[in-house]
């Protein structure tokens, strides 16, 4: 398995884990673009939003939710961002679903 965040979740590739549960691994990114930026991922390989399909409908919702509830917990009750790159011009650039969850200063909109 060549899939840098399957290798996180095994432990292959050391993380500084965030959050965890059945469904899903939050980490803090390596590059962090904002105070707090964490990375919610399927334990479950799916390569982007685009390649989850119908039965992924509640696993999506579920790694949604874990993202407020890390918000809750890392006190960004002024807001946050939610991201999901997805595809080429998407600038999603790892191969493996993920939700950025950005806070802790003002974010630019729009993006880039
Ligand atoms: P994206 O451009 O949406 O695909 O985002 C991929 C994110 O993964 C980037 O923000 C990277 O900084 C982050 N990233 C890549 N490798 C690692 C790693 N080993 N540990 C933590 N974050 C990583
Ligand atoms: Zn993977």
């Amino acid at each position: 398995m060549s899939c840098t965040f399957c290798k996180i979740i095994q432990g292959q590739i050391p993380s500084t884990a965030v959050y965890q549960d059945e469904f899903g691994y939050a980490f803090a990114d390596i590059h962090p673009m904002a105070p707090v930026h964490v990375l919610v991922v399927p334990r479950e390989h799916i390569s982007s939003l685009d390649a989850a399909d119908e039965s992924k409908r509640a696993l999506l919702g579920h790694l949604l939710w874990a993202a407020a509830e890390i918000a809750r917990k890392k006190g960004l009750g002024n807001g946050y961002r939610i991201v999901v790159n997805t595809g080429e011009d998407g600038g999603q650039t790892v191969d493996h679903l993920h939700l950025h969850l950005l806070g802790g200063r003002l974010l630019n909109w729009p993006p880039g």
